[in-house]
């Protein structure tokens, strides 16, 4: 199964696939991850990456179509996987179409993940990540129980750079300006089930799962 997750930033997209991806046993491909890999090992595409990512801006399409090639061809892929963050623009969503109709496969659905902005913003600047096994908390609704300490490895807790108020307002207008567009592209395909992520975790991914048919 190829299942696409789209939706702002903040909206859980992150945490909704993971789950999804071990329910189904496909591989997660987070394109945000992927990339602030790359910075933190300081590659030739985290080189590139790098300055894009900190003001909130996308990373050209070339570098992100190429990595996604790449990594959707391995041998983890054949069963299928789910895509996190990527496509962001309609030349991404084109280019992986032309990836997929190479094989005998297609993308089988795209989930909306739908939050008002306030909440957005809310939850992203209160983000706190675990720079060890990427474990979420937030300040407020969901801190860790040891202070800067990840509770599950131990992990020193991080606020991303790009999870500062100025950037996460520029991250919000290019997903209105840049990703929105992909929904109705999607719509047309008969492919896109909107889901409302305001929720809980728990909550949020139930009605995921229902709605995708594997309850
Ligand atoms: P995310 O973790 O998905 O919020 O992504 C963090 C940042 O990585 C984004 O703000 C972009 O700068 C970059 N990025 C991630 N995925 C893509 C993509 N599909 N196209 C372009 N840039 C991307």
């Amino acid at each position: 199964m190829i299942i696409l997750f789209i939706g702002p930033p903040g909206a859980g997209k992150g945490t909704q696939a993971a789950q999804l991806a071990q329910k189904i046993s496909v591989p997660h491909i987070a394109t945000g991850d992927i990339l602030r890999d790359a910075v933190k090992e300081s590659s030739t595409l985290g080189l590139k990456a790098q300055g894009f990512m900190e003001r909130g801006a996308l990373v050209p399409d070339n570098e992100i179509i190429d990595l996604i090639k790449k990594r959707i061809i391995r041998s983890d892929c054949n069963n299928g996987f789910i895509l996190d963050g990527f496509p962001r623009t309609l030349a991404q969503a084109q280019a992986l179409g032309d990836m997929i109709n190479q094989t005998d496969k297609q993308v089988d659905k795209v989930v909306n993940l739908e939050v008002p902005d306030s909440i957005l913003i809310e939850r992203l600047s209160g983000r706190r990540v675990c720079r060890q096994c990427r474990a979420n908390y937030h300040v407020m609704n969901a801190p860790s129980k040891a202070n800067g300490r990840c509770d599950k490895c131990s992990g020193e807790l991080y606020q991303r750079n790009d999870d500062q108020v100025e950037v996460i307002k520029e991250r919000l207008k290019v997903y209105k300006d840049q990703t929105v567009p992909l929904l109705d592209f999607y719509r047309t395909q008969k492919k896109l089930l909107d889901i409302r992520g305001e929720s809980s975790i728990t909550r949020t991914f139930r009605s995921l799962v229902e709605t995708i048919g594997l309850a």
